[in-house]
């Protein structure tokens, strides 16, 4: 197909003729017969957003689960009214998500069975790491007797016995490339052969649209009562030894000290990653940046929890959250992404909240992590495999474009995905806002 009349982010008005890849740029192109012609009539034309780190399965599935978290769902009161209330999708099960602590404490069996006893019931822990099921549900997975229906994505088992849901991949994918995704690498940990050829079926038969990448196998969730330096060296050592660059996910600063020193023992590899990266100090920063490391972090996490920081974290450690532009300024490359669904799947939220750090609450956190809007959007651009390494408009680039509605200068001043006009993926427009 033939984009007339794209402004790139240098502000030059081109043409672009686009197939599986990017064949042509230069003013003034003639459309051959047969071609389709979008005019982008001197709006903005950018390489297709990439979200590096997603869970595609569980945000399938959120779409149609209940809410039960700040902000939608803040007391104990309100989190008894939305189970009793709440219909149990086609399997009988009732699924909720984004469950914090700071709605009713520590929810256990009992807590649910109070709310609601007669139908199989789990919610999911807003860091996706830990269900709760109550009593109806925890018989129909074969654990009537588990002492407080606290189940962890690591006590393995449980989670098989549960059937599997029909995903609406149709639907999110629609809601991805409506914000000028063109691609996303799923996260999910121990994701099977299956599940992944699941995926990618779904992505030939048109059902779900962007690129789809994995990080598996060479991915490593860590938990801080398990930390163990020796057997994450030989981990990442033997990963290395079969070729894999490694992720491993850091969400606590003892987490991202051990990696650093277990990477600094195995030595590293030029793409691994650090995701998230949530709590770093200045050593563990400029240590990043001597390693080569690449950092996939989630400011919309700011925008999004921030207030539960300022409440929750000491005043000391505020400035060492969701670091951005210290980390650019030491030279460790950086890309973002959303952690949908435990994140919310919006990469133009994400940009505003690099840029404003802006929490719920209206108070700025980290505001030396502050980036321009440039910046914030080319945190999106990233080459799927080198997240830290921005794809541009460029000949021999994949096929893969975002065409907004408005100039390069509007676009940056607005970061939103209501500017999406158009999402290109290989030379096929996925989504039009016409
Ligand atoms: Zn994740």
């Amino acid at each position: 197909m033939l984009i007339q009349r794209a402004t790139l982010l240098d502000h030059t008005t081109v043409d672009i003729r686009v197939g599986a890849w990017i064949e042509q740029v230069a003013e003034n192109l003639a459309a051959e017969r047969g071609e389709s012609v979008l005019d982008a009539g001197g709006a903005t034309v950018l390489p297709g957003l990439h979200d590096h780190h997603v869970h595609v399965r569980s945000a399938a599935s959120a779409l149609d689960s209940l809410l039960v978290g700040p902000p939608e769902v803040c007391t104990k009161d309100q989190l008894a009214q939305t189970l009793s209330k709440a219909v149990p999708g086609a399997d009988g099960w009732v699924r909720a998500v984004g469950y914090h602590d700071s709605v009713a404490g520590e929810l256990d069996r009992a807590a649910l069975d109070a709310a609601r006893p007669d139908i199989p019931v789990r919610v999911q822990h807003r860091s996706g790491a830990l269900w709760i099921l109550n009593s109806v549900g925890l018989a129909r997975v074969g654990m009537a007797e588990h002492p407080d229906g606290r189940l962890r994505t690591t006590d393995r088992g449980w989670a098989e016995r549960l059937q599997r849901r029909v995903t609406n991949l149709a639907e999110l994918s629609r809601r991805l490339t409506a914000t000028g995704i063109t691609g996303v690498t799923d996260a999910t940990p121990d994701l099977d052969a299956d599940d992944m050829v699941s995926l990618l079926v779904a992505h030939r038969r048109g059902e779900f649209r962007p690129r789809l990448g994995f990080l598996s196998p060479g991915k490593k969730i860590l938990r801080d009562d398990h930390l163990d330096l020796d057997s994450l060296t030989a981990w990442i050592a033997d990963q290395h030894r079969g070729g894999r660059p490694v992720a491993v996910h850091c969400v606590t600063a003892a987490q991202l000290v051990v990696t650093i020193a277990a990477l600094r023992a195995a030595g590293s590899h030029p793409a691994d990653r650090i995701e998230h990266a949530a709590v770093a100090d200045d050593g563990s920063v400029a240590e990043l940046a001597d390693l080569g490391i690449t950092v996939v972090t989630q400011p919309n996490f700011v925008a999004e929890r921030g207030d539960q920081y300022l409440a929750d974290i000491p005043g000391a450690e505020h400035a060492q959250l969701w670091r951005v532009a210290s980390l650019l300024k030491a030279d460790v490359a950086v890309a973002f992404s959303t952690d949908m669904p435990f994140g919310r799947g919006d990469p133009w939220a994400a940009m505003r909240a690099a840029v404003h750090r802006t929490t719920p609450g209206g108070a700025v956190l980290g505001a030396d992590e502050c980036v321009s809007a440039r910046t914030a959007l080319t945190m999106f651009l990233g080459h799927p495999d080198q997240p830290g390494r921005a794809r541009s408009v460029e000949i021999g680039q994949p096929g893969d474009l975002c065409v907004l509605s408005v100039p390069p200068a509007a676009a940056l001043a607005e970061l939103d995905a209501a500017m999406v006009a158009a999402t290109i993926v290989g030379g096929e427009v996925v989504h039009s806002a016409k």
